[in-house]
């Protein structure tokens, strides 16, 4: 069997991953709050789950892999967003406009990680059909001693855990000379965080021990992962941001209410997607959305191809260029794979290359490998673990395929016009594939071309209808 190797932040070393079970994998990604769209960088550890759960179905068997994103729907953001369209005149109870905008939002972030051919994971749970579960672990934390209710709030007392700061390497004392902590009468110390919090009259709220109020956001995934996955499971991911406070947060939480079970094996984190240096961030308002990006035209495969291209441990820009590489590529590869049927099984240097702590560049190098050799069987086959040539998800390059048949009409009219020496004819017909970004070589085997990335449709069409 393949061995997989994953950075794991908890050891801060690239470690043979090894299921607690085998035939049943389960993994935990840390999902949106559900306030508005996807920026670019909030796709980033989605596409990474996606091919990591790829290579687990590849190596462990598709029903053995269990994968749980979340979806934060109880968030004072969300409840903004209600309000200011109260306040804009819109009709409903505030609770109609905040169930209102976390639907509509759910679905946009659906439609937005289809497009980019990211699967669906097993469960979607959202956070408001967990509070009793969040409930019941917030008490059981008061009952260990590791939590106290205070003011109508419930806060974790970080120095019941002695390991509070190990997954993110800091100690309790840094963090707070570090750290923006908010001090607050009812804490005892400035590091303690919520468990559950009072709501107002009109804000969502559920009934509790503690009088009516609202989870935090650190146990949402503490309750929803144990639920769901159980006390100890393999894989819990996210971007790098939320390492501290919220992952660290979530193991004190869970190893608390849960001690000895062991909560995640592996943590793994992806890097932030950056603007000119900075992460890229609703906050800072250096973002644009994925849909922004389908809008204007650039295919949801050519995305993720350029998402996948840079390890998921370092940081990147989107660039327009690295958009117009992946998407000759991907143009070549659909040209290539068209009518083909895939391989029985992925090409080894693939697997080889994702089995080492998601390399995704040396698998991108063995496809181009595989292209060049003409091997268009494995290189579907192989792309497909990647999430690339997926039955479908090619529709955009299609134009490329309408574009042989004109580009080899036209062909053939250059080469007729020239046996006529009509050679103005044949540099109308040259210089009308230049002005459309079709790039001609004329080999001793015949003309060969490709489709530069500033291809237009639009102009071969024209052309073709003048000249051919
Ligand atoms: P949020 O809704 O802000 O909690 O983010 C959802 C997911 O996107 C989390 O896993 C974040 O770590 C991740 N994320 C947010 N910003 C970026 C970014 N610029 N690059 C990569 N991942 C990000
Ligand atoms: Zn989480």
């Amino acid at each position: 069997m393949v061995t997989i190797r994953l950075t794991n932040s908890k050891t801060r070393r690239k470690e043979d991953f090894s299921p607690l079970n085998p035939a049943d994998v389960r993994l935990y990604l840390c999902g949106p709050t559900v306030y508005d769209r996807a920026h670019l960088g909030n796709a980033r550890p989605v596409l990474v789950f996606d091919v990591l759960v790829r290579l687990l179905r590849h190596v462990y068997g598709g029903n053995a892999v269990t994968y749980v994103r979340n979806f934060t729907d109880v968030d004072d953001k969300i409840n903004a967003e209600a309000q200011r369209r109260r306040d804009a005149g819109a009709p409903g109870t505030l609770e109609d406009l905040i169930h209102q905008r976390t639907e509509e939002t759910i679905g946009w972030y659906h439609a937005d990680m289809d497009a980019l051919g990211a699967a669906r994971p097993d469960h979607e749970p959202r956070a408001t059909a967990y509070i009793p579960q969040m409930v019941a672990m917030i008490s059981g934390l008061i009952e260990r001693g590791h939590a106290y209710a205070a003011d109508g709030h419930v806060l974790f007392d970080v120095r019941s855990f002695p390991e509070y700061g190990r997954l993110s390497g800091r100690s309790v004392d840094d963090m707070i000379a570090g750290a923006r902590v908010e001090i607050a009468p009812y804490k005892r110390d400035p590091m303690d965080f919520v468990l559950w919090k009072p709501s107002d009259a009109d804000l969502p709220g559920w009934d509790s021990p503690w009088g009516r109020g609202r989870p935090g956001w650190h146990i949402e995934c503490s309750a929803m992962s144990a639920e769901l996955l159980g006390e100890a499971f393999d894989i819990h991911g996210g971007g790098i941001d939320l390492l501290f406070p919220h992952h660290e947060n979530e193991v004190a939480q869970s190893c608390c209410a849960h001690p000895g079970a062991g909560f995640a094996s592996v943590w793994l984190h992806n890097e932030m997607l950056q603007v000119e240096g900075k992460k890229m961030s609703k906050s800072l308002g250096n973002f644009f959305t994925v849909r922004d990006l389908l809008d204007q035209g650039v295919p949801g495969e050519v995305i993720r191809f350029v998402m996948l291209s840079t390890h998921y441990r370092k940081p990147m820009d989107w660039t327009a260029a690295k958009a117009a590489d992946a998407e000759a590529v991907l143009r070549k590869w659909h040209g290539l794979t068209a009518g083909i049927a895939p391989a029985t099984s992925p090409t080894p240097a693939v697997i080889a290359a994702l089995a080492d702590d998601l390399n995704m560049a040396g698998a991108i190098a063995a496809l181009h490998d595989l292209a060049g050799k003409g091997d268009a069987g494995a290189l579907l086959a192989s792309a497909r673990m990647l999430g690339l040539l997926l039955p479908g998800m090619g529709d955009w390059a299609q134009a490329g395929d309408d574009a042989a048949v004109l580009i080899d009409r036209l062909l053939i009219a250059r080469t007729e016009a020239r046996t006529a020496r009509d050679f103005a004819r044949a540099d109308a017909i040259r210089d009308g594939f230049a002005a459309a970004g079709v790039e001609v070589k004329d080999t001793p085997q015949g003309a060969e071309w490709s489709l530069a990335p500033g291809f237009d449709a639009d102009r071969l069409r024209a052309l073709a209808g003048d000249l051919a």
